[in-house]
């Protein structure tokens, strides 16, 4: 294999010597109990990956722990999840149950297999990013504290994945997530026009706006927002510093539910608006976290097995969701007033 300076190095090097010989050879997997998954290959090699539910920002100290621990089980085999998990690599069996022993001992979560819970993913938030409307980590470990029991058992009806993007131009998943968290900014960016001249590019500002609500301000060398047009995306903040959006007063979160990207059988499906707006309230966020535990008890005690958050919400219908779950149906529910798709949400389609 040709050797280069670029890019990660190749992945066939960190692979078990068990995944190694048995590449493409693999007959079946099966949950032996929650978080663990038991391989099978076709010659009759077993591996075992043991999940356990991580934070998504690291310390060190946390990841040597996570690698002494690999050493011993796991002959140093461990990788990490795009939901931040990480999964320990156990090719030898009766290594199984003193690695469990010793997660337990640890305080770390094993779990997210099955009908359970998966690891909420999430974006920057506060600690690293500059149009964040609300916090990510913050509000993730709040929410997790109080449904951490769904993620180490598999008593849901169907697997539950939440995400949590902090503003709408959204790196994370929130389109597509049974539950999802978003930051939303509520005021217009506020132009500093004498910046706007030294620092922005005025022609590509004005391109960045998807709703085209910003317009040349000649007089001010300038920019000018037309408030009936702005979403508030902050979108142009990123093109421009000197238009900085975020509002401590009045940004906060709102909630979307029945998103998925599965294929199992329905096909994939959009989140659709449950919340318009909760406040931000750090350091647990009270009023986000009791509102994601009434979403996921609702779903939990209504939905018939393996039906999933949206799938349920298509059975028994939009208005029933919105009786079943006591949320008011707002105004800002309704979205078939400009660039219509075809969706259940719309007016004419809304039996109230
Ligand atoms: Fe930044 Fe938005 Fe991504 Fe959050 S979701 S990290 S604010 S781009
Ligand atoms: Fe346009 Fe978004 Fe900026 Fe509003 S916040 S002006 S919609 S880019």
């Amino acid at each position: 294999m040709p050797k280069t300076d670029l890019g990660p190095p190749n992945y066939e090097q960190f692979l078990p010597p068990v995944i190694k010989e048995n590449y493409g050879s693999w007959k079946y997997h099966e949950i032996v109990k929650p978080g663990v998954l038991k391989h099978v290959a076709k010659s009759g090699d077993v591996l075992y990956s043991v999940r356990v539910g991580s934070a998504r920002l690291l310390s060190m100290d946390k990841i040597l722990e996570y690698c002494d621990i690999a050493d011993k089980y796991c002959g140093g085999y461990l990788r990490f999840t795009s939901r931040h998990n990480v999964e320990f690599l156990v090719s030898d069996e009766k290594n199984v149950e003193p690695l469990l022993n010793e997660l337990k001992e640890k305080g770390l979560p094993v779990g997210g297999t099955g009908n359970s819970l998966k690891n909420i993913i999430h974006t920057q938030g506060w600690v690293h990013c500059h149009s964040a409307a609300t916090d990510a980590s913050g509000i993730v470990k709040a929410v997790m504290d109080e449904i951490y029991d769904y993620y180490t058992s598999m008593t849901l009806p169907a697997p539950l994945k939440i995400s949590l993007a902090c503003c709408l131009n959204m790196c994370g998943a929130v389109h597509c997530s049974d539950i999802a968290i978003l930051g939303i900014h509520r005021t217009l960016p506020k132009i500093n026009h004498e910046m706007v001249q030294k620092q922005c590019e005025i022609p590509t500002l004005i391109a960045s706006c998807p709703t085209g609500a910003i317009k040349p301000n000649p007089k001010l060398k300038s920019v000018e927002v037309n408030p009936e047009k702005c979403m508030y995306c902050g979108n142009c903040f990123t093109m421009c510093p000197s238009m900085p959006i975020a509002d401590p007063d009045n940004d906060g979160v709102a909630l979307l539910v029945g998103g998925k990207v599965s294929n199992a059988r329905t096909g994939p499906m959009f989140s659709r608006l449950a919340v318009p707006y909760l406040p931000n309230n750090p350091p647990r966020w009270p009023e986000v976290v009791d509102a994601i535990k009434n979403l996921i008890d609702v779903w939990a005690a209504n939905a018939r097995p393996g039906e999933r958050y949206g799938e349920w919400i298509d059975r028994i219908g939009w208005e029933s969701f919105f009786k079943l779950t006591g949320l008011p149906f707002t105004d800002k529910h309704i979205d078939d007033f400009i660039f219509s798709v075809p969706s259940f949400r719309s007016t004419t389609n809304f039996k109230w």
